[in-house]
């Protein structure tokens, strides 16, 4: 067990931390209000060598390891969710699917691009009436020759318009099949028959693009088919360890700047004669806030150290996303009560991380989705195998 960074890792927290710093924390309120980002954004984000930080150096990524990944979402989220969810997509969800389950020509196709941060992936799972039950997908995909004819829509989907490549999962059989009969597919959004909308009026991470996907008879080329037919279950979850990882270090950047703003705070602001960090029960919620920082940020590395080692981590990362989404949701409730009134308006940034500290605890595994697998862990009802196809071991270069 080691708890220390490497240099390069100290290295890489210190560069993200400026550049949140720099050109995301100033423009924050704006582009929230607004409900968009500068575009720009991502250029940076790529010239910064962060759209596919763990991804090995042949596939155009920085070929650091996943605990790298952890400092770069913690750092991105003490900016905005906004910026977090970027990357969770992309890579947790997308570029790590494929570099776990692509074949060669999809890995330089689609990964290798995306990983030099040309080309944006995005995940396209949930349907209207298919979230935590996945298994009551409507979307199908038929095959025609050389082709599958993709029909069916997809909804909450992060990076819906601007995304270049999805990974999209539909059925190609049967739908009695359940689990068996989902498949995944790589999409491209110019492809006929493809198109997506925005959904307006989100409580939180307004800044960021979410919305619906439509396709309309897509034809899918049959090389786009990602693993086997029929193992498109299995894919999904196996994205899920991945992005839910990101999402877990994600929330333990929101707790950070959480914590920066109260003690901040309690700094400037007097009540009955002393500073409010002097209150007891003030100091309480900066304490928790404190804990929960540093029990999310330890479930989220030992998560991190598996996946390095290249073993199966469902339930290590299940544990991480859930306890830390939970811990960043009540610090930001906290840190707006330590502002008071003024916590209340956006004067402030808290009003807007206890906003978008919600949706974590919705996406990639709700709270009670969670709960329930961790019962079941406890309980021996769920057991996890390595899988056919493993995430690789991260490999150091020295
Ligand atoms: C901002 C945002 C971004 C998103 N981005 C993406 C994306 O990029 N790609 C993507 O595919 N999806 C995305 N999603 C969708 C997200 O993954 C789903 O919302 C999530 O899986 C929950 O599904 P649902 O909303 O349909 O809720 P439901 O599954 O309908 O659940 C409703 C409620 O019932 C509870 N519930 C459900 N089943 C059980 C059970 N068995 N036991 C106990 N309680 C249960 C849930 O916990 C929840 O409280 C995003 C969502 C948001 C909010």
């Amino acid at each position: 067990m080691n708890f220390e960074f490497t240099e390069e890792q100290e290295l890489l927290r210190k560069t993200v931390r400026e550049f949140v710093d720099k050109e995301i924390m100033p423009y924050m309120t704006k582009w929230d209000r607004e409900g968009k980002f500068d575009p720009n954004i991502y250029k940076r984000l790529r010239d910064l060598g962060l759209m596919g930080v763990c991804i090995p150096e042949t596939y155009g990524g920085a070929g650091m390891d996943y605990n790298s990944l952890a400092i770069v979402c913690e750092e991105l989220e003490r900016g905005d969710t906004a910026f977090r969810t970027a990357v969770s997509v992309h890579t947790g969800l997308n570029s790590m699917t494929l570099l776990q389950w692509g074949t060669e020509g999809q890995k330089q196709k689609y990964l290798k691009p995306q990983a030099e941060g040309e080309k944006l992936g995005a995940f396209g799972l949930t349907e209207p009436g298919a979230g935590s039950d996945v298994v009551a997908l409507q979307t199908t995909a038929v095959k025609d020759g050389d082709f599958y004819r993709l029909n069916g829509q997809k909804t909450w989907i992060s990076l819906c318009d601007v995304a270049d490549h999805f990974i999209v999962f539909a059925y190609t059989g049967d739908r009695s099949e359940k689990h068996r009969g989902i498949s995944a597919f790589i999409v491209e959004r110019t492809w006929d028959g493809f198109s997506s909308k925005a959904i307006k009026g989100k409580h939180g991470i307004r800044s960021g693009n979410t919305g619906e996907l439509f396709f309309d008879d897509v034809k899918v080329p049959k090389e786009n088919l990602l693993g086997k037919e029929g193992e498109g279950f299995k894919i999904a979850m196996s994205a899920l360890d991945n992005g839910r990882f990101t999402v877990a270090a994600g929330a333990v950047g929101q707790i950070m700047a959480c914590l920066e703003a109260s003690v901040k705070y309690c700094e400037e602001r007097k009540t009955f004669g002393k500073e409010i960090g002097k209150h007891q029960l003030v100091q309480q919620m900066i304490a928790k806030m404190e804990a929960g920082l540093q029990m999310s940020r330890l479930l989220v590395y030992r998560a991190g150290e598996l996946k390095n080692q290249g073993k199966r981590n469902t339930r290590e990362t299940s544990l991480a996303k859930w306890q830390a989404c939970d811990f960043a949701n009540k610090s930001a409730d906290d840190a707006v009560q330590i502002h008071g009134a003024y916590g209340y308006s956006d004067e402030y940034p808290v009003e807007r991380y206890l906003r978008n500290s919600k949706a974590p605890v919705i996406y990639e595994g709700t709270r009670e989705i969670h709960t329930i697998m961790q019962a079941e862990y406890v309980l021996g009802y769920r057991k996890d195998k390595p899988l056919n196809r493993m995430l690789p071991a991260w490999e150091s270069d020295d």
